[in-house]
């Protein structure tokens, strides 16, 4: 998510920052912005879109600088534009800041400077942090405790909840830069006289190859040619200065030969965000900002209709096993492409949610004309903040899971999937459907899943293992019963996407009725046999494809002793309520595919015919 880059020193800043977000447009991102300095003082540029559309409106202005930070924005607190673009001023313009990450007690904060007489030109979380830091050192300044800037952003940070790395400049001090990180990267260049600063080291490692990586909680305050690292609570840190030996090639994504990679490992963060300032399982609440006035006509309603395509469809079906479950209301999970050309029958007090990661599905927005032209209520499950969908609906969850870059989803699968359980278990709250005692539970259960799934990530080796074998199977079946049905279609669905084999999913009972025929010593059964209500079925559905020769790999809980003396060979996952397992079990699917993939030698991130955000019909 979005990409940070300073630098201060003896070069020209501009040039120089502006190759660097270059370098960090893999991440993805929607506006962008510069802030110099020289004699004229401090100098806020920023532009919605590209780097490029940025640098067009740098065209004949005076950027002469050596001190100077740029960033590339994805938006989460506003939507994006040139105003909500980062640097941000502060109230009295003396510092700029740019910020990635979120301020989850921004709100707070912001009200307390409203109080003061503040204004704010902006919607973001970020401008917020920039006064409040302002406020601090003027405060300081005026109480004349001689506070310095850097005491000013100690304290500030210590009150903020949330996740950030930020850089700040000073108006006062054309030599100071002042970085802080927690939860999101920043790297520091250290050259002759000179120092630099990013979200990877991608914008660096041309200039100087020694790093330090900042740790959580601490800040770098840079200062008349001279770098120090204290921590929040000031004790101030030795840091150990890497040498980085990686080609720029492999920076460009974080180490990971593919986004898909990337963005798979990336899943135990991409679920904590989803969840972040929502979940709170000490206390048992849960609270979705964006469904806040939407809630009774939730519970209250007597049909949900879930909408979506491909992997965001499956996702869809996730949900409708769980709001059943949990909310006790029906749900409907269509093909949006059928829906919109099938004259629905909706009804007022229906509620549709539109799921897409982009938030610019063709199918799925004309599926959401179709369906408020009819009266429904339409809730948005969106990754883009700000996209089409998210705009064209009447409430909503942003599922926070960043950018997705690799065209088979994955991390976004899964922070939709939580999202949607998470809207789930609040109308079931607000039902009364579900018991305090499993509400708790559930909500404790689901902080667990970024742990567990990082567990099953430490499996990697022996997935590939697997995968080796099975590089030349000509096709696949995938089964999975419950809520590891649609786990099936979409662990069938990365395998074709990327590796162009051949692959379905089924429910395993259905197997019988049709293609237990395709069966044989050839055919790779892929079975999800997790431990829950249907454990004994599906072990039999597993004993009917052994019987026909047929080699499986099964998904079973960790444990489980059964297993593995039945399959060919087992993956194991730690063991998850019930509901959530999709969570969990769809994560080996996902590297399988992807090992797979490679070892035929795909193009894993942009596979032959399929985009990553479907516009046209
Ligand atoms: N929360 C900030 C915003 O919405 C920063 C987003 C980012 O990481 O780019 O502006």
């Amino acid at each position: 998510m979005c990409g940070i880059v300073a630098y201060v020193g003896h070069r020209e800043a501009c040039p120089l920052v502006i190759k660097g977000l270059k370098r960090l447009e893999y991440r993805g991102y929607d506006s962008a912005g510069v802030a110099l300095m020289n004699g004229h003082g401090l100098k806020i540029y920023k532009k919605k879109g590209k780097v490029a559309a940025l640098e067009h409106e740098l065209d004949g202005k005076e950027t002469h600088a050596t001190i100077g930070m740029g960033h590339t924005r994805w938006a989460t607190h506003g939507e994006p534009n040139d105003v909500n673009a980062h640097p941000h001023y502060s109230f009295h313009r003396k510092l700029a800041i740019i910020h990635n990450g979120i301020i989850e007690n921004y709100a707070a904060i912001k009200q307390a400077l409203l109080k003061k007489g503040h204004t704010f030109s902006s919607d973001t979380d970020t401008e917020v942090l920039g006064q409040f830091i302002e406020d601090i050192w003027e405060h300081q300044a005026g109480a004349s405790n001689a506070g310095t800037l850097e005491d000013a952003v100690r304290l500030a940070l210590q009150e903020v909840v949330g996740a950030y790395a930020i850089v700040i400049m000073n108006e006062a001090d054309p030599t100071q830069l002042i970085a802080a990180r927690k939860g999101s990267p920043l790297v520091i260049g250290v050259g002759e006289n000179e120092f630099f600063l990013a979200s990877d080291a991608t914008p660096i490692v041309e200039y100087t190859k020694d790093v330090i990586y900042l740790n959580d909680y601490e800040i770098a305050v840079i200062k008349d040619g001279t770098l120090k690292v204290v921590t929040l609570d000031n004790t101030t840190t030795t840091p150990y200065v890497h040498k980085i030996e990686l080609e720029l090639e492999a920076i460009e994504k974080g180490g990971f030969d593919h986004f898909m990679l990337k963005e798979i490992f990336e899943q135990p963060r991409s679920i904590a965000d989803s969840m972040r300032g929502r979940v709170q399982a000490d206390d048992a609440t849960l609270q979705l900002g964006g469904l806040r006035d939407y809630l009774d006509k939730l519970a209250k309603s007597k049909r949900i209709v879930i909408i979506g395509c491909g992997t965001s469809w499956h996702a869809g079906l996730v949900a409708e096993y769980i709001f059943e479950e949990l909310a006790r209301i029906p749900v409907e999970v269509e093909y949006a492409s059928e829906f919109r050309y099938r004259n629905p029958i909706i009804k007022e007090g229906d509620i549709v949610i539109a799921i897409s990661q982009s938030g610019e599905t063709a199918d799925t927005l004309a599926a959401i004309e179709l369906a408020k032209s009819k009266g429904a209520t339409i809730f948005g499950v969106c990754n883009v903040v700000g996209s089409s969908i998210a705009r064209a609906t009447d409430a909503g969850a942003y599922t926070h899971a960043g950018p997705e870059i690799g065209v088979a989803s994955t991390k976004a699968f899964t922070a939709q999937v939580t999202v949607l359980t998470l809207m789930a278990l609040a109308a079931a709250k607000r039902k009364g459907t579900i018991s305090d005692s499993l509400f708790r539970q559930l909500l404790a259960e689901l902080e667990s899943i970024p742990a567990k799934v990082e567990k099953v990530l430490q499996a990697a080796d022996k997935i590939k293992e697997i995968a080796y074998i099975f590089t030349y199977a000509r096709n696949f079946i995938y089964l999975g019963r419950g809520l590891n049905f649609p786990v099936a279609l979409e662990g069938a669905l990365k395998l074709k996407e990327i590796s162009y084999i051949h692959a379905e999913g089924y429910p395993a009972a259905e197997m019988k009725h049709g293609p237990i025929a395709l069966i044989d010593e050839d055919m790779p059964v892929v079975v999800i046999a997790t431990k829950d209500s249907s454990y004994e079925k599906i072990v039999s559905n597993i004993q009917e494809v052994k019987a026909r020769k047929g080699r499986v790999i099964a998904i079973t809980t960790e444990g489980d002793t059964h297993l593995p003396g039945i399959v060919d060979f087992t993956i194991e996952i730690p063991k998850v309520h019930e509901v959530l397992v999709p969570l969990v079990s769809v994560v080996p699917l996902q590297l399988l595919a992807y090992d797979i993939a490679v070892m035929r030698g795909r193009n894993v991130d942009q596979p032959r015919n399929l985009a990553k955000s479907v516009t046209v019909e």
